[in-house]
């Protein structure tokens, strides 16, 4: 079994509940996805990338998976790797993704509100994500800076 497979068949955990997720499959275009569902909250675990398949709107999965800075305002942690999550938003959805693997959990409902949010033509926020971009810029420079000064 390749590393990557191992990592995606872990048994993972309500983020919110702490009881094991259940998989379940959902038919897409292209090949199936299988999506971990909380039993208690009905809340949603989707890996990257399958936000995408399953609102099939890449700007809005982008705008909410990509560019996510490097704050971390989500009090959950990633039930997939453990790292830190941001709360980003479509408008008033917000949804806490993970800024190491950017997986995605979405509360119950969150999912239909993205596909309406899609189906009314999203176009998000530019400034906000401008700003989110530079963060990242910045963190990166500040790392090759200190690379420079110790080495
Ligand atoms: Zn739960
Ligand atoms: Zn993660």
């Amino acid at each position: 079994m390749s590393l990557k497979k191992k990592f995606l068949e872990k048994k993972i955990e309500c983020p919110r509940c702490y009881v094991p997720l259940k998989r379940k499959e959902v038919d897409v275009f292209g090949p199936n996805v299988f999506i971990d569902l909380c039993p208690k909250c009905h809340g949603l675990w989707l890996d990257r990338g399958e936000l995408e398949k399953l609102v099939k709107d890449k700007k809005l999965s982008d705008y909410l998976t990509k560019d996510l800075g490097t704050q971390s305002k989500s009090k959950l942690v990633c039930p997939r790797c453990g790292g830190l999550m941001d709360i980003e938003s479509a408008d008033e959805v917000e949804v806490d993704v993970c800024l190491t693997c950017h997986g995605v959990w979405l509360d119950r409902g969150e999912l239909d509100e993205l596909k309406r949010k899609s189906k009314d033509g999203f176009k998000g926020d530019d400034m906000e994500k401008a700003v989110e971009r530079w963060e990242e810029y910045a963190k990166k420079s500040r790392k090759s800076f200190f690379k420079r000064l110790m080495g």
